[in-house]
């Protein structure tokens, strides 16, 4: 499932820089005059982050899953690895809290 933003985006830019996989910009990639997520780049930080970091860091909290488009932790890890083909990623079972949303009870969407 990715992240989408919302029309709540008051367009801070601080989730931008945030995000591991370049995912974030300001709207002109996408054509709207809000921040964009380019769903084909978002990993929900699995493999990185136990929370999505740009919802994590939102002011608004307007980065929440898109229901539109769910993803297993299988497939957003091999999403991870192909974005990231020269690092290193721990296996699917060795995930933990800290680098899956998934394992996360506390996170900041976990009740969406
Ligand atoms: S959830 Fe993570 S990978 Fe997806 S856009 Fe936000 S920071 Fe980037
Ligand atoms: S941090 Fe939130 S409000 Fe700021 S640009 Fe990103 S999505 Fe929009």
């Amino acid at each position: 499932m990715a992240t989408i933003i919302t029309e709540e985006c008051i367009n801070c830019g601080v989730c931008e820089p945030e995000c591991p996989n370049e995912a974030i910009d300001d709207g002109t990639k996408g054509g709207v005059d809000i921040y964009y997520i380019d769903p084909d780049l978002c990993t929900e930080c699995v493999g990185f982050h136990g929370e999505e970091a740009c919802q994590e860091v939102c002011p608004v909290d307007c980065c929440v899953p898109d229901e539109d488009r769910k993803e297993t932790e299988e497939e957003l890890l091999e999403k991870a690895m192909k974005i990231h083909p020269d690092q290193d990623f721990p296996a699917l079972d060795d995930l933990t809290n800290e680098t899956s949303l998934f394992r996360n009870p506390d996170r900041k969407n976990a009740n969406l």
